[in-house]
């Protein structure tokens, strides 16, 4: 189980959110049977999901969506991440592979490519924020910082890192968003970027010295003081980070709506059931022919009754335009996680 922490330094005028995910991104790995670079850029976007989610969201309902789409050959990472701790991730192309850069590290810059970040917010009434801006170097970190001070306007460092080692095995992995105040004093700031320049390869310091040790030689002279987070409603003082998807058999099942029935009874007849693939945990669940019946053809706003889906006689399908019922629920349809993938 991975876990994150919160602190405070330089007289309270930097924001300090930490996280140890070795073994979230190691899940991440076997599900997907992700190659190393794989492997480093998903870890990444994973860890840095978890730190943003604790920097900009503030309820538990909320969840933050990050997309790095560029051109090269992952195809594109989506990860989505909640402030309990919950994370969730997938590659397009998980066995995608480049050659190491010269100094003999993973490539995730060249893997990524370039193209844009995504990030969309997710607030507990349904609305969605969203917001793109261009990828920096496909490195993540630095796209992230980018976006922290691009969007939100937060001067931001950010440490992200992911360790394998022998068979794509991950050895390391997290890290360290420091979110800098506006009262920040220029000592304070020297000071950081001095600890900062000193710092070495972050899984470095996570393997030998741990999240607590890494912390503390960041904020060497900086007065780091641990956030009660027992006083913000978590249940204890580091928050428990894991891969958590929100998938369910129920939920699966509705994604077949997104066929046709003629098309349903064509799985039926030809493999004698139906089997659907939750793309981002890689859980499969399979229907039996009864199962796959007894689905509603249509589906419709639970608030008001508006028709939002349904099989046209043609063996199309009428889907609701645009993202908002005529009551003003926000449409959700089962099969556009499909749709996605
Ligand atoms: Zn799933
Ligand atoms: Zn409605």
């Amino acid at each position: 189980m991975g876990r994150i922490l919160r602190a405070l330094a330089g007289e309270g005028n930097l924001r300090v959110v930490a996280a140890d995910t070795g073994d979230v991104v190691e899940e991440a790995r076997l599900r997907h049977g992700l190659s190393p670079t794989a492997t480093a850029a998903l870890g990444r976007a994973m860890t840095g999901a978890l730190l943003l989610a604790q920097l900009l969201l503030k309820t538990p309902k909320e969840r933050l969506t990050l997309r790095l789409e560029g051109d090269g050959p992952l195809g594109g990472v989506v990860v989505e991440a909640d402030p309990m701790g919950g994370v969730r991730g997938y590659v397009k192309n998980p066995k995608a592979e480049v050659p190491l850069r010269e100094d003999g590290k993973l490539n995730v810059g060249a893997a990524v490519g370039q193209g844009f970040l995504r990030v969309d917010r997710a607030l507990p009434n349904g609305e969605i924020y969203t917001s793109t801006v261009p990828l920096v170097s496909g490195e993540i970190a630095e796209d992230l910082a980018h976006y922290l001070w691009q969007s939100e306007q937060i001067p931001s460092a950010l440490l992200l890192g992911v360790r394998v080692k022998g068979e794509g095995e991950v050895e390391a992995a997290g890290g360290i968003a420091v979110q800098v105040l506006p009262g920040a004093s220029e000592e304070v700031l020297g000071r950081l970027e001095a600890n900062l320049k000193d710092f070495g390869p972050l899984t470095e310091r996570l393997r030998k010295e741990g999240l607590e040790g890494a912390l503390a030689a960041l904020f060497q002279g900086l007065g780091l003081e641990r956030t009660d987070l027992r006083a913000l409603g978590y249940a204890e003082n580091e928050i428990p980070a894991r891969f958590r998807c929100r998938c369910n058999r129920e939920k699966a099942l509705e994604a077949l709506v997104f066929f046709t029935p003629e098309e349903r009874e064509d799985m039926i007849v030809k493999d004698g059931g139906a089997e659907v693939v939750c793309h981002w945990c890689g859980a499969a669940y399979r229907f039996s022919p009864e199962e796959i019946r007894s689905l509603v053809a249509e589906v419709r706003c639970p608030d008001c009754g508006a028709l939002w889906l349904y099989p046209k006689a043609d063996g199309t399908l009428f889907r609701i335009e645009g993202d908002t019922c005529r009551c003003g629920r926000r449409v959700e349809l089962p099969g556009e996680r499909r749709a996605e993938a």
